[in-house]
């Protein structure tokens, strides 16, 4: 197998096990390097060769660096196995594209990626200073986690494209006239792209 064949497996398996698609380089080798030495025990520099594939997997937008300190999303794929496990007693395929999107958005809630979205975008609804809120039994703010352009229209599923909504402001990004989805569509993707 090639190595960026090998390294996009395993990249998938990884996420899939630890239950998120954002996960760090240094957990990453630690788990997998034994497995890259088997497949290729001829190469003696098995780390950079990994690192060398992961840039060639972002250039294809396989995979996204969220920063610096060697962090990276999965992309690419639709749903993990955890992701597809939540909408599994949802029966997906009387529904319109844009409706399954908002119903895998609106089930899909313990999956980590929103988790992820709610601690980096908090749990205010991002448009336009919304106070729109309420406090749930736990303490927590109710909040919202929304693809800001769905992914049946090419949207991907990682930080870049989620943003964190009030009920109200999400049913009108979802039902709202083409004007009014257009306007919160633009407007999420600035706010978020100034906080990620
Ligand atoms: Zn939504
Ligand atoms: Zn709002």
């Amino acid at each position: 197998m090639k190595w960026k064949e090998l390294v996009f497996g395993e990249v998938v398996s990884f996420c899939n096990n630890i239950g998120s698609r954002t996960f760090s380089l240094q957990d990453f080798i630690k788990a997998k390097l034994e497995i890259f030495i088997n497949a290729k025990p001829d190469n003696k520099h098995v780390e950079a060769k990994i690192r060398q594939q992961l840039q060639f997997l972002r250039d294809e937008n396989k995979v996204t660096f969220l920063d610096n300190s060697g962090h990276y999303t999965l992309r690419d794929i639709y749903l993990l196995d955890l992701e597809k496990e939540e909408t599994k007693t949802l029966d997906l395929t009387k529904e319109e594209p844009e409706k399954r999107e908002y119903i895998v958005e609106t089930y899909v809630r313990r999956v980590k990626w929103a988790e992820q979205a709610k601690e980096i975008l908090g749990d205010r609804c991002l448009y336009k200073e919304c106070p729109n809120t309420f406090t749930k039994d736990d303490g927590t703010k109710y909040i919202e986690v929304h693809h800001i352009i769905p992914l049946c229209k090419g949207g991907e599923d990682g930080l870049w494209n989620l943003s964190v909504l009030c009920a109200h402001h999400h049913k009108m990004a979802h039902y709202g006239n083409e004007r009014a989805r257009r306007d919160i569509e633009s407007f999420l993707l600035n706010e978020v792209k100034r906080r990620i």
